[in-house]
């Protein structure tokens, strides 16, 4: 269809709670996306962190159409081997306990939230309280969004959800005061995403490691976007070496397909109990293959390494244009800061127009989010045409 028929059409029968460029993408593959008239463009967004492992990757595919062809849903009622086979590899690659499979990044996280209040108020705490970040994003349902400081400060959703501290994303002492004997758990970003690609000192990480040991809190990292390989290690937090009690997942866990994680240290693995949490088409078979099929694609320690150097090749290549003033980033979550303090969605536009898809976190921050898979030619090229974009 006519992409100027098809926004009409979007226009008058979608709610218009997003805003969309007037771009249909018809297929993919790799790190290419091709539009409905025909036109190439290379991906350096994934569908925010969603296609990793580039676009309708090889194995998710075969899984997702065997699984489609055998099974598509049982209910929580009933065991499922692919639920199983996914929340053991989830824990054994990371904190070791059990997992909560869900279908969302917000979902992730409010699984997070009601185990770290309900182990509070098991230990006897009377008014429990959650921690987070100045800048940090943790979804859009109620609890999440309540939980996340810019947006719990729009009154057209008020109330929000009581029991949220705010401290500043890179002040020690601040945290270390703001955690006492009321806190429930410490919810962070170990790189933030939508407030702009902002890593997270290990000194802080720590610190909250400190003040959960010292508190009994839970001590929560967010992966949804930064984990899954995005950084150049699986987790995120294997980069800092501190480990969190509960790590929450979503975006590229499926390899495109729609499935979220909640997973637990050992001694967080068993405060939910029955009846106290779930969700219908939580751990189903589709999403589980796929799950295990983009986790085993995504273990490759090659494929790692090449997260890294790539990861470094785009900074630097950023960093020596002269129209950003700050680049940041871990592995291939990189932001990058114009100098003139503005313009970033002009330049995502432009960009587009050139054939590259990118995104803007805010006014002046460019978000380059792209496939594991790139290759040193492709982060050359974006590097070009942002560069001819800038000057
Ligand atoms: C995207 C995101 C979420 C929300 O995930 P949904 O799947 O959209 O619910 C939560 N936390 C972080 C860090 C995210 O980037």
């Amino acid at each position: 269809m006519d992409p100027r028929e098809l926004e009409e059409l979007d226009e008058r029968w979608s709610m218009h709670n997003y805003r969309r460029f007037g771009v249909e993408f018809v297929e993919g593959s790799g790190t290419r996306l091709i539009d409905s008239e025909g036109r190439e463009y290379l991906d350096f967004l994934t569908g925010i962190a969603v296609c990793s492992l580039g676009h309708c990757h090889p194995d998710v595919v075969a899984a997702i159409e065997d699984q489609a062809g055998r099974l598509m849903h049982t209910s929580n009622l009933f065991l499922s081997g692919p639920a199983v086979e996914l929340a053991r590899r989830l824990a054994e690659s990371s904190l070791g306990g059990a997992t909560f499979l869900c279908n969302s990044g917000a979902e992730a996280n409010e699984a997070a939230i009601k185990i770290a209040r309900k182990a509070a108020h098991t230990r006897g705490v009377s008014n429990p309280r959650v921690v987070v970040l100045e800048g940090g994003f943790h979804g859009r349902t109620m609890g999440a969004v309540s939980a996340s400081p810019k947006m719990s400060q729009d009154p057209s959703f008020a109330p929000y959800l009581e029991g949220f501290d705010v401290v500043p994303r890179d002040d020690v002492d601040s945290l270390d005061h703001a955690v006492g004997e009321q806190t429930a758990g410490i919810l962070i970003e170990p790189v933030q995403g939508e407030g702009g690609i902002h890593p997270i000192a290990d000194s802080v990480l720590s610190a909250a490691r400190s003040a959960a040991d010292r508190t009994g809190a839970a001590l929560i990292f967010d992966e949804v976007q930064c984990g899954m390989g995005r950084t150049g290690s699986l987790w995120g937090y294997q980069l800092s070496g501190i480990e969190p009690d509960l790590l929450t997942t979503a975006k590229a866990l499926g390899g495109g397909f729609p499935v979220g994680s909640c997973i637990a240290s050992r001694s967080w693995s068993s405060v939910f109990e029955p009846g106290d949490h779930g969700s219908t088409f939580a751990g189903g078979p589709m999403a589980s293959r796929a799950a295990l099929a983009a986790l085993e694609a995504t273990s490759d320690p090659g494929l790692m390494d090449s997260v890294s150097a790539r990861g470094e090749r785009l900074r630097a290549g950023l960093a020596g244009i002269p129209a950003f003033s700050e680049v940041r980033g871990r592995g291939l979550m990189v932001g990058a800061d114009l100098a003139s303090g503005g313009g970033a969605p002009d330049l995502v536009t432009d960009l587009l127009g050139k054939g590259l898809i990118t995104n803007a976190t805010g006014p002046a921050t460019l978000r380059l989010l792209p496939p594991l898979i790139v290759t040193d030619q492709e982060v050359d090229r974006a590097l070009e045409l942002i560069s001819d974009s800038v000057s």
